[in-house]
């Protein structure tokens, strides 16, 4: 006995092929879940260089060994490879479908094909029947999950669904699991429309029995301690992931109008304090989880009177507050609800935004190109046009429904002077130029830029890692720093755990919950050789797909423009400077100075002769 389910759900919507597939025990030994399964599976299954909005690209949804356990704050992710980079990409998702996939006994799900028609997939406690969705295609995310509870008569169902981008392939289009909790980033949304499915519905009642029950009870209870008497899981309970703003803007991190400046004259009104003066009524929490960093809450007044939303996230609260020059958290609030019903990454939006008002701005693109329309920072109107385009892919939205990266590639003109991505993700609201560890996170970062991957930003302004003083304007020093990081978060994300709540628990406590849940031995070392290893699978994926060292790089604004006021006026990360904090993390690494890993690397981590571990089943 132990937490896994024994088993996988693969889904050809093509030929309607429906099947279990048994895990493999080198699958569970080598990459465990989550992340890890996701790696792997999409490297055996994929063909090289296979369109992203093909049929023949995979949609995974992956909960770990843990999720749907007691064990705390556990969740489950999205994998595929992103239309929008053309990388591996995995998003992570709260609420409580990960759990659901686990209750109706997979590990996880795998779709591949596309269907004919409109459809969605109905699991029902292990029965599975693909389903017409004409009822519900082109309805918005939260009127989709609504219509499907009402067709089922059941409330409690679990959907992973997509919006109307999602159903036109806008290549930042998310999965929406619930009311506001989504696989947000890289596109994922994009690659469930392409297979013509609107949404994945379940409903399990299977047990999650841990391999020993009294040890897994005391490894939770001590997780539990640990978020209780952690600070930091107490500040998100009570000022939830708005608290960065003001860490954020203080440090000049802060996207603003489009990440010209660190700092922005508005933030007090995008704060947490300003998000609950304006709406927050109460906490809500993801399955199982003691932190509870989500609120409810409705508007009080103003235009927006009435609105019903959750907290502003920080990322949102930056790319579509702070970087479009909005300071009413209130307009950035409805519009964040939009991206929600529309099925847009909000971080995203908010980068494709600030690239088309700059744009704007400097006459690149005119009012020809916006049917008269200006587009303005500051201005909720001009954000509201731009997602209402993009979402339909209508003029200058269907351009901009591509990401930045390709829109200023098409538009030409020195557009790319605004084009702040890494590897076509637009980047998350950090801005790096005056924390070199945080510029190679990002440039890095398995799925283009991303935070999520390493935050080595805490270490450099804490001024200190591991009991040593950290420099913050140092390049020496933070390639470990941040190999470190990635390997111990790709380790995390094979569970599937929360980030907020990885800053309370130990790794020693998270290896006690997985040897008890598993009856497998774990320990640190082990698992930061297990996030090595995924670290290095992805690495070998992203390598094949014909990414090099010449994309592990960031945008112009970062590298050409300096921070032009504050006290971090003048910082920049130059291209000098990036080579050498790759040259110092490809070694700690031990890839070359291209950034393949050496035959020695793959064979410490068992990479050099592994065998595919998930074989497409028979027809
Ligand atoms: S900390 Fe917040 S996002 Fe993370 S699992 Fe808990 S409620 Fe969900």
């Amino acid at each position: 006995m132990s937490a896994y389910m024994g088993k996988l759900l693969y889904v050809d919507l093509t030929s309607e092929t429906i099947k279990d597939i048994s895990l493999d025990p080198q699958l569970v030994e080598n990459y465990v879940g989550g992340k890890g399964f996701g790696a792997k599976i999409l490297y055996d299954l994929l063909p090289a260089k296979c369109d992203p909005l093909s049929p023949q690209n995979i949609l995974m949804f992956m909960p770990g060994p843990l999720t749907g356990t007691l064990a705390p704050a556990m969740r489950g992710c999205v994998v595929t490879k992103s239309p929008l980079t053309g990388t591996f990409a995995d998003s992570y998702f709260g609420g409580h479908f990960a759990q659901e996939i686990r209750f109706c006994g997979y590990d996880g799900i795998i779709v591949t094909g596309a269907a004919p028609e409109p459809s969605y997939l109905w699991v029902d406690d292990g029965k599975v029947e693909i389903r017409s969705a004409a009822g519900i295609w082109g309805l918005d995310t939260f009127s989709t999950v609504e219509k499907i509870r009402a067709e089922l008569g059941d409330e409690s169902v679990k959907t992973a669904c997509i919006g109307p981008a999602g159903e036109k392939m806008v290549s930042f289009a998310l999965i929406n699991c619930e009311y506001n909790r989504h696989a947000g980033r890289a596109g994922t949304g994009a690659v469930m429309g392409s297979k013509n499915l609107k949404a994945l519905v379940l409903r399990g009642s299977k047990a999650v029995t841990p391999a020993d029950p009294d040890a897994f009870e005391k490894a939770v209870d001590q997780a539990y301690l640990e978020v209780a008497e952690d600070e930091t899981a107490a500040g998100f309970n009570t000022f939830g992931t708005p608290a960065s703003i003001d860490f954020a803007n203080d440090e000049q991190l802060l996207p603003t109008n489009n990440y010209f400046d660190g700092s922005f004259e508005g933030a007090d009104g995008l704060n947490a304090e300003a998000q609950s003066e304006q709406f927050w009524l109460r906490n809500v929490a993801c399955a199982g989880c003691p932190i509870a960093c989500g609120k409810v809450g409705m508007i009080k007044k103003g235009r927006r009177k009435g609105l019903i939303t959750d907290v502003v996230e920080y990322e949102t609260a930056a790319m579509i507050g702070s970087n479009l020059g909005i300071s009413d958290v209130r307009e950035v609030a409805y519009l964040v609800k939009k991206c929600d019903a529309l099925g847009l990454d909000g971080m995203s939006a908010g980068g494709v935004a600030g690239f088309a008002i700059e744009a704007y701005r400097e006459g690149i693109i005119t009012k020809d190109d916006t049917g008269g329309q200006e587009l303005n920072f500051g201005d909720s109107a001009s954000v509201e046009y731009l997602l209402d385009k993009i979402a339909a892919r209508e003029g200058l939205g269907n351009l901009l429904a591509r990401g930045v990266k390709y829109a200023s590639e098409e538009m030409g003109k020195g557009s790319d002077a605004y084009a702040v991505h890494v590897k076509g993700l637009e980047s998350p609201a950090w801005g790096p130029r005056s924390v070199p560890g945080m510029a190679l996170a990002l440039a890095t970062a398995d799925r283009g830029g991303c935070h999520q991957r390493a935050f080595p930003i805490l270490y450099e302004v804490g001024g200190e890692w591991n009991g040593e003083a950290v420099d913050r304007d140092a390049l020496k020093g933070k390639g470990e720093i941040v190999a470190h990081l990635q390997n111990y978060l790709a380790a995390l994300d094979t569970l599937v755990k929360c980030d907020f709540a990885a800053y309370s628990i130990k790794d020693s406590t998270y290896c006690q919950m997985l040897e008890a849940a598993t009856g497998n031995q774990w320990n640190v070392d082990k698992l930061m050789q297990l996030g090595e290893r995924i670290w290095n699978q992805v690495k070998l994926f992203n390598l094949r797909e014909g990414f090099s060292r010449s994309d592990d790089t960031l945008p112009k604004r970062f590298t050409e423009e300096p921070l032009p006021a504050g006290p971090q006026e003048g910082k920049k990360i130059t291209l000098q400077d990036l080579d050498q904090l790759l040259d110092e993390y490809y070694q700690v690494r031990g890839w070359d100075s291209s950034g393949e890993p050496s035959p020695e690397k793959l064979k410490e981590l068992g990479l050099d002769n592994m065998p595919a571990l998930v074989q497409v089943p028979a027809q």
